[in-house]
This record gives C-alpha cells, structure tokens and sequence, in this order.
C-alpha cells in the first residue's frame, strides 16, 4: 500500500487564503482589524523564530500584529505588567505569550492571567474547560490544527479506535477531548499512551489513527502499526545538521517504513507545523469577531 500523503503545507495555504478574505471583509463590512501580539521573553533562537513566523504570517492576512521582545532577565511583576495592558488594549484580539519561560518566572500565572477572551493560544484554564465540555471556545492550536488536517483529508473519526501518543498539556490531553466529543472530526474511541504505558504497540497496532506527539525521534515503527492506519505526526525532533547549517528534522514516526502500510500519513517537516500557525490566525479572526459582538 502506498499513502496518501496528507499535506499540512497545501492544507494551511488554503485555510490561510480563506482567512485572508475574511479579514478582507471584516474590515470593508464592519471596520474590524484583527490584532494579535506576541510576547517574548528571552533570547532563545527557536522561539526567535516561532514569533517571527507568527508575525510574518500573521501581516500577510491583514492581520495587525505587534513582537514585545522583552530582556531574558524581565521580572514576573514586569511580565504581568504587559499582559494587563494589552488585555485593556482594544486594538489588540490575541495575546501569545511564547513558551519556555526563562525559570524565574512562573508559566501558570502568566497564562492565568491573559484575558480568556484574547488567550489565542488556548491554554486557559477557562478555555481548557470549556474545551472540555465540548462548548465554544479557543481551541489549542497543534490538535486544532490537526482536526483540520483530518477534516481536510476526508478521514472517517466516527467510531474509529485513535491512539494518542503523548499526554502534554499542549498536544496529548486536548487531543484525546477532542476525538471524543461529539462533533464533526471527534465520536472517535481513544486511548492515550505515554512513558508509563506498558504495550505500547498492543494499543498503536489496533488503531485505525495513531496520533503521534511524544518528541522521541521515529519511534513508530512499520511494526507497530495495522495495514490502512492513518498517522499524523505531531513530532518535531532535530536530529542533525545539512552541510549548508539547516536544522535536520525528523517526526515521531518513521515515515519511510510506515507510508508503506498507511492509507494516509503527514510527512514532517510540511505536516502538522505549518497547521499550528494558521490555527492561531483563526483564533486570531474568531476572537476579533468576538469582540466586535459578530458571533
Ligand atoms: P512533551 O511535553 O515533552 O510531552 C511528551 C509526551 O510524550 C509526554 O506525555 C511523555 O510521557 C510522552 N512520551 C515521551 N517519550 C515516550 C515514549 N518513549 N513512549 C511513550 N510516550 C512517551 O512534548 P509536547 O510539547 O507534547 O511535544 C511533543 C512533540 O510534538 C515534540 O516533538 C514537539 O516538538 C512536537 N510539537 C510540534 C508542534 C507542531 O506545531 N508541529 C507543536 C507542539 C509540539 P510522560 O507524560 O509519561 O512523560
């Protein structure tokens, strides 16, 4: 069996041109500019170039966006400081604090304190409940991103046996709500697997989907998938250099053995990465039109 090849690359640039006239029309019908703001503490090069994307992408839709770059050595109180004056700030709809913070300050404050109404990012705990109970909210951006890619692709979840790998707060557990509820891309019968599951493969042979986030290098493997699997591969590991400097990637799923027993497989990179972007763009949109009281 070859695999269809399920391109997050294609999937986004169309999501994005949808967005792009949406935005259009917001602004010509209503006088509504979606404005979005990252926030970066630190030097770090990898989130550097997270929030560049994020602004680039979001200034190609006609998006307002604002880059704080604040000193690695900024004080929690200065931090909080930030987000207060954008919660106030009308122009603003989305506020994205990036992740890792540097040690001294504490993540959960951070994100408690962004207004539930502009948290872009999903990570709220009142968005994370709301999540939950299946009511409109903030989705978080990576399992958005993948519900799209599957919706996208046609991929049947109704009563399909999914098998998540990984339990992070950010991709494992809002992936497993989501499957389930009831609703266009969930109905599905899930299981989530992590360091302290003891077969693994017993659960991903049996999986009619397998979505993988664990960050471990190509730990699926052929031998521990069923023929007509369906794979996505949240999993972005460096796992060398090119000669001309680039960053070699590889996924959590050995994509060149797998696809060979796949119906349909992500490659990486050009998979769920560029998903994660567009979905913070529709939250983005979703929540300027939130405010402009149009949903
Ligand atoms: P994380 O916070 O490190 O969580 C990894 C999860 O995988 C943990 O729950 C861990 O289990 C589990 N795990 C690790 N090794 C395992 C193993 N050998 N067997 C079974 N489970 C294992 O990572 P994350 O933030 O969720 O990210 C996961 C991957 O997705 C990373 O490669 C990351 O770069 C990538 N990612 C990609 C995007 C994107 O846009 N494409 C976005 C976010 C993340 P325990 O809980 O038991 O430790």
């Amino acid at each position: 069996m070859t695999a269809k090849i399920i391109s997050g690359t294609e999937t986004a640039k169309a999501i994005r041109e949808e967005l792009k006239v949406e935005v259009a029309e917001l602004k010509e019908k209503h006088n509504v500019v979606p404005g979005l703001v990252t926030i970066l503490v630190g030097e770090d090069p990898a989130s550097q170039s997270y929030v560049s994307a994020k602004n680039k992408t979001a200034h190609a839709l006609g998006i307002h966006s604002e880059q704080v770059t604040l000193d690695a050595d900024t004080s929690e109180k200065d931090l909080l400081a930030m987000i207060d004056k954008y919660n106030k700030d009308d122009k603003i709809n989305g506020i994205l604090v990036q992740l890792p913070l540097p040690k001294h300050i504490d993540e959960g404050k951070v994100l408690y304190a962004i207004d539930p109404g502009k948290d872009v990012d999903g990570f709220h705990p009142v968005n994370v409940g709301k999540m939950v109970l299946g009511e409109q909210c903030f989705l978080p951006c990576t399992p958005h991103g993948v519900l799209e890619l599957l919706i996208r692709a046609g991929v049947e979840t109704s009563g399909a046996e999914v098998v998540v790998v990984g339990r992070s707060n950010i991709v494992g557990k809002p992936m497993v709500n989501l499957m389930l509820q009831k609703r266009e891309a969930g109905n599905s019968t899930v299981t989530i697997c992590h360091t302290r599951t003891k077969d693994m493969t017993a659960h991903t042979k049996r999986a009619d989907i397998i979505i993988a986030a664990a960050g471990v290098p190509k730990m699926i493997t052929a031998d521990m998938v069923k023929d007509g699997v369906v794979v996505i591969d949240v999993g972005v590991n460096r796992i060398g250099m090119s000669e001309s400097g680039k960053a070699i990637l590889a996924g959590d799923v050995d994509f060149d053995s797998v696809k060979d027993k796949a119906a349909a497989i992500t490659p990486v990179p050009g998979g769920v990465g560029p998903m994660t972007i567009t979905m913070l763009m529709k939250n983005t949109v979703q929540a300027a039109k939130q405010a402009a009281g149009l949903i």
